[in-house]
């Protein structure tokens, strides 16, 4: 806790996770990456979860980036993005039938950055398990998911998005010690097109992330 920095202190979100990265002695105190502002479940008001999740008591060894094929939407409000990631809870509850979101965070095209399946966040700023996931088929349990608003076959996501996802790329990858070579597409391992012109930046976004550990 005395290691707890004034920086984290001032940043809501941070401190619980802050608190509890420094009592397990798990996370460096002075993170070399920027702590990214991730809304929570609680804040956006998702729903809790229909059924129990698992826990998966390792850490991730990859991240997995998705487009949701949903609307390009030209709202690039934080309550848009709240609604956004209820609208995604509400599909992969009621009508795929999962206990929660499948993705463990989603990135808005306005760049704002919400938890996904409930405990996810708390899982992040740990650094040291996660929950397992529901978003590509044989990398539940390995891959942290995030989800990016909108569909990019043929359109290029904004700047605010792209910015953000990198960002939280660089996060996430410092706090699991994940290297940023372990950055793929959702179509790396599933037949999907997911997600899109994104897949083809990985290698821009693996040197950006690399850039910033
Ligand atoms: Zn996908």
């Amino acid at each position: 806790m005395a290691r707890l920095s004034r920086r984290g202190v001032l940043r809501g979100a941070v401190l619980l996770g802050g608190a509890a990265a420094a009592l397990s002695g798990s996370a460096p105190a002075l993170a070399a990456v920027e702590q990214v502002s991730i809304a929570s479940c609680g804040a956006w008001g998702a729903r809790p979860p229909s059924g129990a999740l698992t826990i998966d008591q390792h850490r991730p060894n990859k991240i997995i980036v998705h487009h949701t094929a949903m609307a390009n939407s030209t709202d690039y409000s934080q309550a848009h993005a709240f609604q956004n990631s209820r609208d995604i809870q509400n599909l992969h509850m009621d009508t795929n039938g999962w206990v929660d979101s499948g993705q463990h965070f989603t990135n808005s095209r306005g760049g704002w950055l919400t938890e996904g399946r409930n405990g996810s966040l708390y899982a992040l700023l740990h650094g040291q398990t996660m929950v397992q996931g529901a978003h590509c088929v044989g990398q539940n349990d390995q891959a942290i998911g995030i989800e990016n608003e909108g569909t990019y076959l043929t359109e290029q996501p904004p700047a605010a998005l792209w910015n953000s996802l990198v960002a939280f790329c660089a996060f996430t990858c410092q706090q699991y010690a994940i290297p940023a070579t372990e950055i793929y597409g959702h179509k790396d391992f599933n037949s999907t097109q997911c997600p899109g012109l994104l897949h083809d930046r990985l290698p821009e976004l693996r040197a950006a992330v690399a850039a910033r550990l």
